[in-house]
């Protein structure tokens, strides 16, 4: 089996959007003069799908949502000459060639993300050619189904976020992450109303199930260490990204702080990064996303490596390239959950490309012993509202 082909096209989402509210999520631009609301300009709304041929026609898919033109560019451009006429089977060796063959100008970032999108639909080939799931390919079913958070509630009214917790709790979900609104430039006003928030939806939810707290990176060192003694009280499963993802050492420095486990890595790519991370006991809690860190072969190395630090993996963003890597680790207890909804900051944008996402149930998601590869399917139902560039 050789790979004969490689098509890498961005799908622009040109369909009705829904406005996310100005405070929705703190997030790293917050740290700097904006004559706009925090928040309110950030969105992706297009993703890059990669579809690679064999010799014997079997069609893999991968994608990344990094920087997609630009992904695509550099797949175009740099990769794809790399595997071309190559066996995917040699998956560890394509690999090195692409991380190696970069090395100079990428290693991390959009370049990182577009070695991963190749990867994965390199896996997809691999499953579909032995007629087998890619969880099957990584060590198999280590749990009966796997469970999941609901990630969403974004900061809004306090009113709306108690609904949408109660609405979830409701279908059966027993973990919940929100987003916190405000960061250091909105001062003491800015503390005050995160601390409203988490108590508003702990109110809803209660203790009996797990609240995580994200701040996408939208405080800084000293902000941080402000809050996190203040939200102790609430009992938190952890708290996500607070400051840059460079500052490795302000995640140690917080993840010693109190009791409250730091989490992040969905901003940090290949297997070194993570060596790094874990080294400096800066996060307790690994999330990377299989779409940047280099796909499956570096998420599976990952992995092996957060079991020997005894460190949890909980994967960012849901997504079947994820959830495969899930089910076939005891080191990952859970999946983060999106749900579909309608198009609003582009973190549902998947569920309008792909068929075959799983829906949970119950709190719940479940992969399929019988359905080979990743699982996936380019979906048409949308594709009248997308600009796809070729
Ligand atoms: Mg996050």
């Amino acid at each position: 089996m050789k790979i004969k082909s490689v098509r890498a096209r961005v799908f622009e989402w040109k369909g009705k959007t829904v406005p996310p509210q100005g405070n929705f999520c703190s997030n790293a631009m917050d740290l700097v003069y904006s004559k706009t609301e925090s928040m309110s300009t950030f969105r992706f709304h297009s993703w890059t799908v990669v579809e690679i041929e064999t010799d014997d026609g079997i069609i893999g898919l991968g994608n990344v949502a990094l920087a997609p033109a630009i992904a695509k560019a550099i797949i175009d451009q740099y990769l794809t000459p790399l595997v071309l006429g190559q066996d995917p089977w040699d998956y560890e060796y394509l690999w090195q060639r692409m991380y190696r063959a970069t090395h100079a100008w990428g290693r991390k970032g959009v370049t990182m993300a577009a070695i991963s999108a190749i990867d994965l639909a390199i896996w997809d080939i691999l499953g579909k050619s032995v007629n087998k799931p890619v969880f099957k390919l990584l060590g198999g079913r280590t749990k009966e189904k796997i469970p999941c958070y609901y990630s969403k509630l974004y900061r809004t009214n306090l009113d709306e976020m108690q609904a949408e917790a109660q609405k979830y709790k409701d279908q059966g979900f027993t973990a919940f992450k929100m987003r916190f609104g405000y960061g250091p430039a909105h001062l003491q006003k800015g503390v005050t109303e995160n601390l409203k928030s988490v108590e508003a939806v702990r109110e809803v939810i209660g203790y009996d199930n797990d609240l995580m707290l994200e701040c996408y990176m939208g405080w800084n060192l000293e902000y941080a260490k402000r809050m996190l003694p203040k939200l102790e009280k609430f009992e938190p499963r952890w708290l996500e990204e607070p400051v840059i993802a460079d500052d490795i050492d302000g995640y140690a420095e917080l993840n010693q702080l109190t009791s409250i486990p730091i989490s992040g890595g969905e901003h940090e790519f290949s297997l070194y990064g993570f060596k790094q991370l874990l080294d400096k006991k800066a996060v307790s809690v690994v999330q990377y996303d299989t779409n940047r860190v280099g796909g499956i072969t570096a998420a599976h190395k990952i992995n092996a490596l957060c079991e020997a630090y005894s460190v949890p993996v909980i994967p960012h963003a849901g997504q079947m390239h994820n959830y495969h890597l899930t089910m076939s680790t005891l080191a990952s207890p859970m999946s983060e959950y999106f749900p579909m909804f309608d198009v609003e900051v582009g973190n549902e944008l998947f569920y309008y490309i792909f068929d075959g996402e799983p829906v949970a149930e119950n709190g719940f998601i479940q992969l399929d012993d019988n359905k080979p590869g990743l699982g996936l399917t380019m979906k048409t139902e949308f594709l009248d509202q997308f600009n796809i560039i070729e």
